[in-house]
């Protein structure tokens, strides 16, 4: 396949990933479970075509279990350096270090 339409594939991937979390936001407290599917559509596109999910959008779902973040089913916390996210539905914990530029794990 040329570079080129390889280039303009991801593009569209990217794309589709954006709409299916968009989605997962928009249902997330209409249909939990379709909620999921489309954050479970969104992970698979982005391995597929090896392209990177945005952060910002990354941040609104667990990555273990892929539920959106909702209204109680997830818990923040702050201490002195990050921001400790669990995810109340499978007890993931996501830290968020709020110094380092960086922000890994993501
Ligand atoms: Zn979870």
């Amino acid at each position: 396949m040329l570079k080129r339409e390889k280039r303009r594939e991801r593009e569209i991937a990217l794309e589709r990933i954006v709409y299916l979390i968009e989605r997962a936001e928009k249902f997330k407290n209409i249909d939990y479970e379709l909620s999921r599917r489309y954050v479970e559509l969104a992970r698979r596109i982005s391995t597929r075509y090896r392209v990177r999910i945005p952060r910002e959008l990354k941040m609104r779902f667990c990555k273990k279990c892929l539920y959106p973040y909702k209204a109680g089913h997830f818990r923040v916390r702050l201490n002195k350096s990050a921001v400790i996210v669990t995810c109340l539905n499978c007890m993931h914990v996501r830290r968020y270090q709020l110094r380092d530029r960086n922000v890994r794990g993501a």
